[in-house]
């Protein structure tokens, strides 16, 4: 079974598979870790050639809003549409942020502790979401906006994040001074840029910053700023917010930075965070269209196959491995479902190499085949689903190469190896059924200690045999960074669904520490893990994943390694569809406004 595997990768030969896997995924050590600076000089250098076609195209919406009169009103009027079309959408939102303190040894601040918060959003009466990680938060008012309600304690509410996807539930002209500042590219689309402020009697909560409008459709691609204060005691946050183009004429929010270096509260106290907000999963609905066709036509257990090949009952233990796998089935359609967890893709194809070559090494035959898939979030974990390995995509991020992934898998393939099981409670359907913000309640995957440690044994066994064997220092360091951040890092380094990298006081497959170098948070050439986000780019539509393909950026200061850390975010953006020949037509506002609409 595993030779026809191998066949289908270009490269036949086992090295070079492995050579191959390295180029896509590992090849660059920090490709995120451009600092703010970098980034905006980037930004005013030349911008890529736009086609003939293009530029016509360009030209002849410059004529058809030619004064800027004409623009402002076009995207006043988009930004009411907008508004409109995210009343009916129900994306995730994830934020993961980290409070800082300056390190004088580094030279850089460094993260102190974290919050994290995923919800879906749910505009359709004014900006709310339902928190899946923090239900005491429920319930809040509805224009709590991004503010920090209560000083003394610092508290961060996921509301004030989810807020920043919206520059204005109001905006009206009429509330607004605009100024002309010039015209940018940001990644291939040509925008207008205007400072934004708000005039003198328009109230309070309203946005105060620079708009970026796209010239062909006039919508707000990206807005940088704040809002203005609400009461004495409150705090907006400043905010980088950056959309998508979609859907044809949509531009929807996908990431938003946040950071406050030396925001002095009413009380004395510094605010110095950042914080990073993503938001995917606008298109679930296709999947719940599909998945019936899907379970039957592609997703069939083997062995359920071979029964209706027989035409006879199952056995006994035919029966066992048909239900386990049929848990197995429902736990990841669900997950799927409710957008946690990525649709099959090219990420997978690369893990899933990884894996092969374990298993080719170890002569390891199971049936049925090991998959692997991504959990869209940032929180550093792994665990097994029957058969099917998950890694989240904040790991795949800071892993530090090829052999320390290879160190993540094997350890959750010496789970599948040694058969510890799924608990099948989850094969009967109606488990299924509860609402999106109970799954981290109702799925639980981590392991106990004793399975844990015999996991780790047993997966030191199989990398012994594998061609990573010698290659596993940067795993080990990896491990000791972790250990080393963990204590700041809480919300980060921990398993919300499966396990965590930690285990009590006890470091997941620690044996590898021993071996390898000491660990040096100052020493430039030691990259013991990544930023978040360098890797894996997150399709908000359709959750397809894939891995950024950057030239590596050298690190010139130990500050600059930012192990676990967030930073800005500055997506290329493209028209939906340039390169098609066609450009797309916008969809008419009352079928635009539906999710799943095309
Ligand atoms: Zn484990």
């Amino acid at each position: 079974m595993k030779q026809i595997k191998m066949l289908r990768f270009p490269l036949p030969r086992f090295t070079l598979l492995l050579v191959c896997c390295a180029t896509s995924l590992f090849t660059q050590i920090s490709s995120a870790q451009a600092s703010p600076a970098q980034t905006s000089i980037a930004q005013s250098s030349p911008q890529p050639e736009l086609s003939t076609r293009d530029q016509a195209a360009a030209q002849q919406s410059a004529a058809a809003a030619a004064s800027f009169d004409q623009v402002v009103d076009r995207a006043v009027e988009r930004e009411h549409f907008f508004m409109a079309q995210m009343k009916q959408l129900h994306p995730l939102v994830e934020t993961y942020l980290q409070n800082l303190k300056q390190d004088k040894d580094l030279d850089a601040a460094v993260p102190t502790s974290d919050v994290y918060f995923l919800g879906r959003l749910d505009m359709s009466d004014g900006t709310d979401d339902r928190a899946f990680t923090s239900p005491t938060t429920a319930g809040l008012g509805k224009r709590m906006l991004s503010k920090l309600s209560n000083v003394y304690s610092m508290k961060f509410l996921p509301l004030g994040f989810a807020q920043m996807v919206v520059l204005d539930e109001d905006f009206q002209r009429k509330y607004y001074d605009f100024t002309f500042v010039r015209r940018e590219f940001l990644g291939e689309v040509r925008c207008i840029v205007i400072d934004v402020a708000p005039k003198k009697d328009a109230g309070k909560g309203r946005f105060v910053g620079r708009i970026w409008i796209e010239d062909q459709d006039y919508n707000i691609v990206r807005f940088n700023g704040t809002y203005t204060e609400a009461h004495r005691n409150s705090y907006f946050l400043h905010f980088d917010s950056w959309r998508q183009n979609l859907r044809p004429g949509a531009w929807l929010p996908a990431l938003i930075y946040s950071e406050e270096t030396d925001r002095k509260s009413s009380l004395g106290q510094t605010l110095h965070y950042k914080a990073q907000t993503r938001l995917w999963g606008y298109n679930l609905k296709d999947f719940r269209r599909n998945s019936e066709f899907t379970e039957i036509t592609v997703e069939a257990p083997q062995a359920i196959q071979d029964q209706s090949q027989k035409m006879q009952d199952a056995t006994p233990i035919e029966a066992q491995r048909a239900w386990e796998r049929q848990a197995e089935i429902n736990v990841i359609d669900r997950l799927q479902q409710i957008g946690l967890l990525a649709p099959k893709g090219e990420v997978d194809k690369v893990l899933q190499t990884v894996v092969n070559n374990m298993m080719v090494t170890n002569n390891l035959d199971i049936q049925p085949e090991v998959e692997c898939r991504v959990l869209m979030t940032t929180p550093l974990e792994s665990f097994t689903i029957g058969h099917t390995i998950v890694v989240s995509r904040g790991m795949i991020d800071v892993l530090p190469d090829e052999a320390a992934l290879a160190m993540i898998l094997t350890h959750e393939l010496a789970h599948i190896v040694l058969g510890h099981q799924l608990n099948t409670k989850l094969a009967f359907n109606d488990r299924m059924f509860f609402p999106d913000e109970r799954t981290f309640e109702r799925m639980d995957f981590a392991r106990d200690r004793t399975e844990e440690e015999a996991a780790d044994k047993k997966a030191i066994e199989l990398l012994n045999n594998s061609p990573y064997k010698d290659k596993l220092n940067n795993a080990g360091l990896f491990l000791k960074a972790v250990q080393a951040r963990a204590p700041q890092l809480k919300n980060l380094i921990r398993g919300h669904l499966g396990e965590s990298l930690l285990n009590g006081d006890a470091t997941r497959m620690s044996s590898l520490m021993t071996a390898s170098p000491q660990f040096d948070p100052k020493k430039i050439d030691q990259v013991a893990a990544l930023p978040l986000g360098g890797r894996v780019k997150v399709d908000p539509w359709n959750n397809q994943l894939e891995l950024i393909k950057t030239k590596p950026v050298a690190v010139t200061t130990a500050a600059e390694k930012m192990p676990f850390e967030v930073t800005p975010f500055f997506p290329f953006l493209t028209r939906l569809g340039s390169t098609a020949p066609d450009k797309a037509v916008p969809v008419p506002e009352k079928t635009a406004a539906a999710p799943s609409g095309q």
